[in-house]
Order: C-alpha cells, then sequence, then structure tokens
C-alpha cells in the first residue's frame, strides 16, 4: 500500500497509477491481454469512436476489506452489462472471462494504489471500449480496443452522508424514448453535460429527468438511478430510457432480504407528493440522500427529507451494501470476487 497517498482527501478525479491492461480485437478475433505503463494511446485520425462515437465503457470498485483482501464487487454484473452496451451500438463484445481476467490483473498489478480499510476511499475500475478502425462512412468499426484503467477515488461523502437537493427540468433529455439509454454510451454523456451543468449553477446536485416520451413519469437522476421509499415500499423507476444500475439491482435484492417490498414500475411526478425517502443510486456513491425535488417549471417543492437527515431505510440500506463490499457483513450473494 502506498503510504504517501493522503487517501481521506483524494477526490472523484484521476490519478495516475501503475499499469493500465488492454486487448484488441482484430481479423475476427481478440488478442492477449497486454499490460502498459503508458497513459497515451496511438489512434488512426479515422477511427470510429473519434467521428461516430462508438465509444462504452463501465464503472465498478475494488475495496481492501477489514480482513486486509481485496474484494471487486459485482465483477460479473458488469462483464455482462458491458456485453449489452457492445451489441446495443455494434460493438464486438468482450467475452466475460476476458473480462474478468483484465479486471483482475490491473487490480492486481496496482495493487499499492488500493486504499486502505477505513479510509473511505475505494479503487475505481473504469473499463472502455472503442472503435479504433478507420471509416468515414457512418458504418461499425472492424477493430476495437478494450482498455481497463484504474485510479484511486476518495470517500463520496466527505462531509458525511447528507442528503443534498436535485430538480426537474423540462427543457431537457438525456436520451431518446428508444435511444441509447439502456446502454453505457459515452455519448448519453455528452448528451447530459449541458444539463447537469446548469442544475449545478442553480445550486442542485443533479436534474431528475423525466420519462422522454410524456414527460409524466420520473426516469434517472443524473448519472444514476432513482429510488424512493413510500408507506415501506421501495419504489424504482421501470423505463426503457434508463441504464439498468447495478446498485439499484443490489439495493433491491437487500430490501427484499429485509423483507420490504420492492416495484419496479412507472413513478409520476405527482407521486413525489407521498414519498417518505429518496436517492440517487450508483457505484459512486452507493446512496445518495435526497433532500428536495424542486420542480423548476411549476415551481413545486417536493420536501423529502423533513429533518434534513438521511431516512432510516436509504441509511440501512447503504450501510449494508457498504458493509459487504468491505467484508464487514456477510456476502451471501456472492456478490464480491478477492483479488488472490
Ligand atoms: C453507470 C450509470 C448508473 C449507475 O450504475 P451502477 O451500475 O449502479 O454504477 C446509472 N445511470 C447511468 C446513466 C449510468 O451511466
Amino acid at each position: 500500500m502506498d503510504k504517501e497517498l493522503d487517501w481521506k482527501n483524494l477526490s472523484f478525479g484521476y490519478m495516475p497509477t501503475d499499469y493500465n491492461v488492454r486487448c484488441y480485437f482484430r481479423d475476427g478475433k481478440w488478442g492477449e491481454v497486454e499490460v502498459s505503463q503508458s497513459e497515451e494511446l496511438n489512434l488512426h485520425i479515422a477511427a470510429t469512436c473519434l467521428h461516430y462515437g462508438q465509444e462504452i465503457f463501465e464503472g465498478l470498485k475494488a475495496f481492501r476489506g477489514k480482513d486486509g483482501k481485496i474484494r471487486v464487487f459485482r465483477l460479473e454484473e458488469n462483464a455482462r452489462r458491458i456485453r449489452e452496451s457492445a451489441k446495443g451500438i455494434l460493438m464486438e463484445p468482450l467475452p466475460e472471462e476476458k473480462f474478468k481476467e483484465m479486471v483482475m490483473k490491473v487490480v492486481k498489478l496496482n495493487e499499492r494504489f488500493v486504499p486502505p480499510y477505513g479510509s473511505g476511499a475505494s479503487l475505481y475500475i473504469r473499463p472502455l471500449e472503442i472503435g479504433i478502425s478507420a471509416q468515414v462512412g457512418v458504418k461499425p468499426a472492424s477493430e476495437y480496443l478494450f482498455l481497463i484503467l484504474v485510479t484511486p477515488v476518495g470517500p463520496y461523502f466527505k462531509t458525511g452522508f447528507r442528503p443534498t437537493n436535485i430538480c426537474i427540468m423540462r427543457q431537457y433529455d438525456r436520451v431518446a424514448p428508444n435511444g441509447t439509454g439502456l446502454w453505457k454510451v459515452g455519448g448519453n454523456y455528452a448528451a447530459s453535460l449541458t444539463a447537469g451543468e446548469h442544475a449545478h449553477e442553480l445550486g442542485y446536485s443533479a436534474v431528475l429527468y423525466l420519462d422522454p416520451k410524456e414527460k409524466k413519469y420520473l426516469d434517472e437522476c443524473g448519472p444514476a438511478n432513482f429510488i424512493a421509499i413510500k408507506n415501506g415500499t421501495y419504489i424504482t423507476p421501470a423505463s426503457q430510457s434508463i441504464l439498468p444500475s447495478i446498485t439499484n439491482k443490489s439495493l433491491m435484492q437487500l430490501a427484499e432480504d429485509m423483507g420490504i417490498t420492492v416495484e419496479r414500475r412507472h413513478i409520476t411526478v405527482d407521486e413525489l407528493e407521498e414519498i417518505d425517502e429518496a436517492a440517487a443510486v450508483g457505484t459512486a456513491a452507493v446512496a445518495s440522500p435526497v433532500g428536495e425535488i424542486d420542480d423548476l417549471d411549476t415551481g413545486k417543492k417536493y420536501v423529502v427529507s423533513k429533518n434534513g437527515e438521511p431516512g432510516p431505510v436509504v441509511t440501512r440500506l447503504y450501510e449494508t451494501l457498504r458493509g459487504i463490499q468491505l467484508g464487514e457483513i456477510e456476502d451471501r450473494h456472492g456478490w464480491c470476487t478477492i483479488v488472490e
């Protein structure tokens, strides 16, 4: 472990590590996994990723547990999801086994950057795939690069696990109704930057998007899924335009384990009147509690957290998931892969 680093104060940014791993798809097959010490890429000027956005990615984390072991959270789920993203925009899907091999290798090689137990920090793992062969006609590439970089990131909640406010702004959509919303495509993020910055300027942590077709139902909360607790039930939007969050999937399982009813269904804006707790969920934060939801078009303010504190159910779910990631709570569902 690198003793020099100030783990607690690391941001969610980029810091160089020792190695990254790469694998090329050429002549109809994936090659051997290559280890690189370079932070740069040599790309053809006509690569499809540069012109037509053939880029997909993932985000997962490795944690140092209470027992000193390194755990990667939900490796298989991420391996599966990036294959779906690849198929979604006609890229070559990486075999799950290769994904696993690459993640294990890159974490092991950068072991000294896995933050110590108790620091609240973790090693962020960023797999990505790009089309690299030359093309100026609008067509998928014939060659691909799959790359994984890692970087240590600090605790998400630097000032404690506190609610933040989010807003509804109907002039923005993240994705189209039958578009690429259900895949982790870089272009979706480019499309959401204006809305995100606008929300930040107004003092909100994120935009709560409505479904892009009818603007009637809740969709996603910035780059995270939205969940709410209503009369003791866990509710989360069912939609064709949201990314199936692995954190949300995990929290739904934990909720069921706790005897909480889980509903994946349409949630109307009006229903926000009746919710007791809410959170934005994703790998970065696990769960970021919501204080207030301001509908900037109607002027209506939905106060979710009456006392400025996170709700009890969201807190319990958050603590349970964190406990599993850190090896403090038994991993009953086999979600963690130990890096030997
Ligand atoms: C990555 C992502 C999420 C969160 O997914 P996790 O698997 O929980 O990290 C949610 N929404 C969008 C749009 C995303 O890209």
